[in-house]
């Protein structure tokens, strides 16, 4: 199994390792979710595209150097424009890649057709890359998301289909959207789950162990299986490979344990420290741990424990 460990907090940087000295981009595998949905494998993060007659939305723009490689995998799939684009969190390897995608598409209000596509996210996604919520620099105008929504969800129809895109306020970041495809039955969760790695908790952006949990058991609630609790629902994760309702449960499960174990150890009065010492992760390492990369499982348990440890807000 392919562990895609190049987290979106990183990716960029190891793409562009030196500057002046642009690496070729590496390439996109496309993976066949359902007749009308994709998923684009990018060196870190996975992005969905979902066409049909009325065009095509994309969720998630990888990096500058994959989006064209996102627009030629478009093209070979329709020839319908790109109405619409959803960042799952303002993370650059989710959304470095919007300027170049929304240049190529077209949105039509009243009747009219703009010369890009639409972005589409939560309004503190809006706050991150525009700058407003400070920390971050902003990022190019054209690339902000200008349909932002405030409260729990927005819906929309499109080629056919009832579209919910979810706000989880606390998660991986505060600015998380899953998108729920629903006559599709496919669920895009950006970046709260990924079957192959811990996942990236960004308390730094509102991010929270906890939330993640939580916004894995409504996923859950969502997501509806087959027979012997296969298929069903198919579960397109911020990176890795495609899943369905079982491998939620899975993580979720997994992440509840090391989230009591890590509690327990925290009451007994040990320091991060020794919590890292004590390995409270160590039976899932070899599935979901890291030694080297952005993401490596001291920093994961070292978030984990902070996270448990702050008083509850
Ligand atoms: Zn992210």
């Amino acid at each position: 199994m392919t562990r895609r460990t190049g987290l979106c907090l990183l990716a960029l940087g190891a793409v562009f390792s030196a500057r002046g000295a642009v690496p070729a981009a590496p390439e996109l595998d496309v993976v066949k979710v359902r007749d009308n949905i994709y998923m684009l494998v990018g060196p870190a993060e996975n992005t969905t595209v979902a066409f049909g007659t009325d065009g095509v939305m994309i969720v998630n723009t990888q990096s500058e150097a994959m989006a064209p490689k996102i627009l030629a995998a478009v093209a070979r799939l329709t020839d319908q424009p790109i109405r619409y684009i959803v960042n799952t969190d303002a993370h650059a390897a989710n959304t470095a890649g919007n300027v170049i995608v929304t240049k190529a598409g077209k949105f039509i209000a009243d009747r009219i057709e703009s010369d890009s596509a639409s972005i589409i996210a939560h309004e503190n996604v809006l706050n991150r890359l525009s700058g407003v919520t400070g920390g971050d620099p902003p990022g190019e105008r054209l690339g902000w998301p200008e349909d932002v929504y405030y409260k729990g969800w927005m819906d929309m129809h499109f080629n056919g289909e009832a579209i919910q895109i979810i706000h989880e306020p606390h998660a991986h970041t505060d600015g998380d959207s899953v998108v729920f495809f629903r006559g599709s039955d496919v669920i895009a969760t950006g970046d709260l789950f990924a079957p192959g790695a811990y996942p990236v908790i960004d308390l730094e952006r509102g991010g929270s162990f906890q939330g993640i949990i939580d916004a894995l058991n409504r996923l859950i609630d969502l997501a509806v299986p087959d027979a012997n609790e296969e298929g069903g629902t198919m579960i397109i994760p911020g990176h890795g490979r495609v899943t369905d309702e079982y491998d939620l449960v899975i993580y979720r499960d997994m992440l509840t344990i090391i989230r009591d174990r890590v509690r327990d150890l925290i009451h007994r009065g040990m320091s991060l420290e020794q919590v890292q010492a004590a390995r409270p992760t160590r039976d899932y390492d070899g599935i979901y741990g890291s030694d080297a990369g952005p993401w490596t499982t001291r920093m994961f348990v070292a978030a984990v424990y902070r996270d448990l440890d702050r008083p509850a807000p």
